[in-house]
């Protein structure tokens, strides 16, 4: 159903206005925990269009959410050997290809997220990349801090967190262990609307972002302790600029 003729056949040199956005709405699956130092990141914001009153949301950054996508992305390139499992090598191990390109041993590309892009795979080329002074490339993946639908008070519960010893208990030889923590973690089942925009990118890289979001599930820091996430995909809006814009007054008109 998706019309591809919308998208560039090659990557255009210069930006072209070619907007994919993607609409989805990110539901947790069981209780998540998306935090900076040990917080739930909140945010007063108005309670919708037609009423300013303010109240408190659940926010997710948005490196918290483009940054899992894009190490699933990553994953499933090394999966099917379009770029190394290596690490990038350095002084006389380091080979390079006829493009410049650092390869392993078997010809592959080395792509060392965050230390050395190898600017040609489609990670580098959707998400971009940035290498001190040898060179960047914008993303064309974007997205904006998502806000939890519901308030915060109604999409969050606090835990307390024990770390008993081995039998069960919290004191060993008369002394109570600290290791309680006090934790507040995300309701399942609170949705965060979100909106990513892809710009010009050909058709094949924007199903690569599209399949990044859909397949991923865990956000947030501790990936293996912190809930899952479905996203479910609303809708795809091919446009020629980007469909939200701010809202300057609750009465302005809908059709603006
Ligand atoms: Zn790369």
């Amino acid at each position: 159903m998706l019309n591809t003729n919308f998208f560039p056949v090659t990557l255009p040199p210069r930006p072209s206005g070619h907007y994919a956005h993607l609409v989805i709405l990110r539901e947790t699956d069981s209780y998540a925990l998306f935090q900076t130092d040990g917080e739930l990141n909140t945010a007063r914001v108005h309670a919708g269009v037609s009423s300013s009153a303010l109240i408190t949301r659940i926010t997710m950054f948005k490196r918290k959410q483009t940054t899992p996508e894009r190490l699933v992305g990553r994953e499933l390139l090394r999966r099917y050997g379009l770029i190394s499992a290596d690490y990038a090598s350095e002084g006389k191990d380091r080979k390079l290809d006829d493009r410049g390109v650092a390869i392993d041993k078997t010809g592959l590309p080395v792509c060392d997220y965050n230390v050395d892009f190898c600017k040609q795979c489609p990670d580098c080329i959707s998400y971009g990349f940035a290498i001190g002074d040898a060179g960047s490339e914008k993303s064309k993946v974007y997205s904006d801090t998502a806000y939890s639908l519901s308030a915060f008070d109604a999409s969050h519960e606090a835990f307390t967190l024990n770390a008993p010893y081995e039998d069960g208990t919290m004191s060993r030889k008369g002394e109570v262990t600290s290791r309680i923590n006090e934790q507040d973690h995300v309701r399942p089942q609170t949705l965060f609307p979100a909106v990513i925009t892809v710009r010009d990118l050909t058709t094949p890289l924007f199903l690569y972002v599209l399949s990044n979001v859909l397949r991923t599930r865990r956000y947030g820091a501790q990936t293996t302790r912190t809930g899952t996430i479905t996203n479910h995909l609303l809708g795809i809006v091919l446009a020629d600029g980007e469909i939200f814009r701010t809202c300057t007054s609750p009465s302005a008109s809908t059709t603006s």
